[in-house]
């Protein structure tokens, strides 16, 4: 197995509900490491350019709005197939369909408001940290 760098947002509805502790405490517990996090709100052209990928799709404007409506928790996380194993952690995109367990089952509110977002390759991730970080606020984690 190798070490592996992910990108994580608690989206605006886990910050609104006061859960960011309980969700960063799952992540831990999984073994995950929180490499570097801080919370900011996206401006549109931010959001956009993130979700890029999905402009074509009939929810782009909705999920552009939904991620701008509040702040988020952006984070680097560590560990051993970070990638995979933060995006089964999370659990499916509509948490009606997300395994027992999952973050999203035990918090998502609809398929818009899914509490998460997690990188899906190792290419993307790196991207998305080199988006929202400077290299400055990524330190070594602890061995
Ligand atoms: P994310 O990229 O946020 O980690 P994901 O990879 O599980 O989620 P994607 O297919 O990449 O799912 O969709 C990106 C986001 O767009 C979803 O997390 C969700 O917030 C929103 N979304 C996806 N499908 C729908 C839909 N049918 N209706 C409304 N919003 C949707
Ligand atoms: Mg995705």
């Amino acid at each position: 197995m190798i070490m592996e760098r992910t990108f994580s947002i608690i989206k605006p509805d886990g910050v609104k509900r006061n859960i960011i502790g309980k969700i960063l405490a799952k992540i831990e517990e999984s073994g995950l490491r929180v490499v570097a996090t801080k919370t900011m709100h996206m401006s549109r052209r931010e959001a956009e350019q993130f979700y890029a990928v999905h402009s074509a799709r009939p929810f782009f404007g909705e999920l552009c709005e939904y991620m701008t409506s509040g702040p988020v928790v952006v984070s680097v996380l560590e560990g051993k197939n970070a990638v995979a194993s933060y995006r089964e952690l999370m659990g499916a995109t509509d948490p009606s369909k997300a395994s027992k367990g999952t973050i999203r089952a035990e918090f998502g509110l609809s398929i818009g408001e899914n509490t998460m977002h997690g990188s899906d390759t190792l290419e993307n991730a790196a991207i998305e940290v080199a988006y929202f970080f400077s290299g400055t606020e990524l330190v070594n984690s602890a061995k």
